[in-house]
């Protein structure tokens, strides 16, 4: 069994789907799981649908769009199947009976049950499609397997449940091959309702599904062919990495890479299946191999950066020296918050945090106020750099004020304004 994961911009539009269709064709002849996000921006539609519903504004011309385009993709990939347009308008219908009672009062659980629908859409197209082709397969729907806690909108997975019914799916799916379309980024609680794994959660998904389908290895479809050392879209020489360690990957994505959900390693790497990131435009292209092997993790240097950053220094007012006291306070604070750190360092009286900006992180400014003296900078990037050398280290800080500077062995990080 492999699975491979197709995100939102492989299946845009109509020639996406046929594409999809092309690289299962070529790759794919034994059991496999297709896992297919919701097309293009659907889910940013969706979550404008949300905020509508829940503002009791009218969601009728967001929702009449996004079932216009949807219609339009399967008319234009599946034009002879009936049931399948017929199943895509049930689900519509469903969505805007949802939509017409007034929301329950828990804004993360109708987000989750709303957002979901993008996913399965855009499902039902690609499955259509691929028998329309000839490519045999059958649709699931993923919250039969992945069965999550009641954390809405970022759904931690119960592996146990979830592996007993991965293994009930197998023996259930009749075709041969073994050929599974279905949803990433959604499960469903114990409770039975939608839940969700967060944005861009469907890498997740592929890794979950990989996981409990003991499957031989993971292949992400992306528009870009492969994991690079920095941000192809930011800087003009950048490097493939075509083969990094699991580790390696997940200290990438912590710090900001945004290639690979975070989430999705961990479960690869317990059971030492390989992820290939590969481009869909360039099906021929070798892409990158995330596995156990570390070789040649330090060969090239990486570099994240990380915009609109603050920079906060917190001091006790009554100038005691900053000691393990305060330091669980504070976390404590952030924690509650749900202010993410991104790096920290302290002085005798000072600790000193990066955070992104967000109206989250501004309101914890204030209420940290009362008890210290709090002061921050704004509009700060981090800058962090794997496997540095000095000359990545000038190139990325020339004419810029260093504000603060960590280095260990592997890694360099900078906050600059
Ligand atoms: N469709 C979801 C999102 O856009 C999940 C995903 O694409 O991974 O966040
Ligand atoms: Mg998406």
């Amino acid at each position: 069994m492999k699975v491979f994961k197709f995100g939102g911009a492989s299946v845009k539009d109509a020639d996406g789907v046929r594409n999809l269709a092309e690289v299962v064709k070529h790759f794919a002849l034994d059991d496999l799981v297709i896992i297919v996000s919701a097309m293009g921006k659907t889910t940013n539609a969706l979550e404008a649908i949300v905020w509508a519903y829940c503002d009791r504004r009218d969601t009728k011309e967001l929702f009449e769009k996004l079932r216009r385009d949807h219609l339009a993709v399967l008319a234009a990939v599946a034009p002879e199947d009936v049931a399948a347009a017929a199943e895509l308008v049930l689900n519509f219908d469903d969505l805007r009976g949802l939509l017409s009672k007034p929301p329950a009062g828990n804004v993360d659980r109708d987000y989750d049950s709303i957002v979901a629908f993008g996913e399965v859409w855009s499902t039902l197209i690609v499955s259509a499609h691929l028998r329309t082709v000839g490519i045999i397969n059958t649709w699931v729907d993923a919250r039969t397997v992945v069965r999550t806690d009641e954390q809405y909108r970022r759904a931690g997975v119960d592996w146990t449940t979830s592996s007993l019914r991965a293994s009930t799916l197998l023996a259930e799916v009749e075709s041969v091959p073994k050929r599974i379309v279905t949803q990433g980024f959604i499960g469903l609680s114990s409770e039975g309702t939608t839940t969700t794994l967060g944005r861009e959660g469907s890498d997740f998904s592929a890794a979950i599904f990989a996981y409990l389908l003991d499957a031989e290895s993971v292949t992400i479809w992306k528009d870009v062919p492969g994991m690079f050392n920095a941000d192809p879209n930011r800087f003009p020489e950048t490097k493939l990495l075509s083969h990094i360690s699991y580790r390696e990957a997940i200290e990438l994505s912590y710090f900001g890479a945004s290639v690979i959900h975070p989430r999705t390693l961990q479960p690869l790497q317990k059971k030492n299946i390989p992820l290939f990131v590969r481009s869909f435009k360039d099906m021929n292209a070798a892409g990158s191999v995330i596995d156990a092997h570390s070789e040649n993790d330090s060969l090239i240097p990486s570099f994240i950066i990380k915009p609109k950053q603050l920079l906060i220094s917190i001091t006790p007012r009554d100038l005691s020296f900053i000691v393990e006291e305060n330091l669980s306070e504070i976390f404590k604070r952030f924690a509650e918050r749900n202010v993410r750190i991104d790096l920290m360092q302290n002085s005798a009286l000072a600790f000193s945090v990066v955070v992104d900006d967000s109206p989250r992180a501004q309101a914890l400014i204030g209420e940290l106020g009362h008890g210290y003296e709090v002061r921050y900078n704004d509009g700060c990037e981090l800058i962090t750099v794997r496997h540095y050398d000095e000359a990545t280290l000038q190139q990325l800080t020339k004419g810029k004020a260093v504000m603060l500077e960590q280095r260990s062995r592997s890694t360099a990080r900078f906050v600059v304004k």
